[in-house]
């Protein structure tokens, strides 16, 4: 079983409308440095699996929604030991936000990944799944929730209108939560998508062989204040995955 992520901090398709409605407001862009010791370990290839990373949350997002204006997100890279092989395999949040348009957002953010984890899942080309998912936590999903009125802490019950849409369009079209995480411990718990019946979506707790983003992460992103690129009809969804391996089949947790 590999474990994702640690949420650090603070505290904590449906349908293409939904995420091109709201009126643009500023671009998104993300201002990513590494600590010198990590920057003088990486590869240049390693180094750019986290440009890709960049790319990819930049192409997601188009920007913010009225009456938000950040100029940009910074985010500082470093490693270190966490727990040994396996397990943790890194952890990103915000370190510092901003109220604006009623809505708390990241302005400043870290991503620290296992150093002994780190070559193996760059051998293994899993490296820019791990990075990805560990941005989203810096941009706010799951560490945000809580201070943007869409998640209480227990609950397990993300109620954002925008996600929660379009889980019921891909899950249950009766639903008034989307499913939280309940358990793996601090961190993982009550900051990714229920495993269970999220399955290897690259925001639940655990790292699978393939990844995808789906619908209810992007919509998740809309809860917190941000605007998307159009995005493909609901059954596209799955081609947005960034898992590079394609394999089949995907490792369950234990
Ligand atoms: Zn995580």
């Amino acid at each position: 079983m590999l474990q994702k992520c640690c949420r650090l901090l603070l505290v904590n398709i449906a349908c293409a409308v939904i995420f091109t409605s709201t009126v643009f407001a500023g671009p998104f862009n993300i201002d990513m440095s590494f600590t010198p010791s990590f920057s003088s370990f990486l590869s240049e290839t390693q180094q750019s699996v986290f440009t890709q990373a960049e790319n990819y949350w930049e192409n997601v997002i188009s920007g913010y929604q009225a009456g938000i204006e950040i100029g940009s997100l910074s985010i500082m890279v470093d490693y270190s030991p966490v727990d040994g092989e396996y397990n943790r395999l890194g952890w990103g949040g915000p370190t510092n936000m901003e109220y604006q348009g009623g809505l708390a957002l990241a302005t400043e953010g870290i991503m620290t990944f296992d150093s002994a984890d780190f070559e193996r899942l760059y051998i293994e080309g899993r490296l820019l799944d791990v990075v990805i998912h560990e941005m989203a936590h810096v941009i706010g999903f799951g560490t945000l929730w809580k201070l943007n009125d869409l998640y209480v802490n227990g609950s397990y019950q993300y109620t954002g209108a925008a996600a929660l849409a379009a889980y019921q369009a891909a899950y249950d079209a009766s639903a008034t939560w989307v499913p939280v995480e309940n358990d793996g411990g601090a961190g993982t718990e009550g900051a990714h998508w229920e495993e269970d019946i999220f399955g290897n979506e690259l925001m639940t707790g655990w790292l699978d062989l393939t990844n995808p983003v789906g619908s209810v992460t992007l919509g998740s992103f809309v809860d917190i204040g941000y605007v998307l690129n159009s995005v493909p009809a609901p059954s596209a969804f799955l081609l947005l995955g960034v898992g590079l391996l394609g394999l089949t089949g995907r490792r369950r947790k234990a």
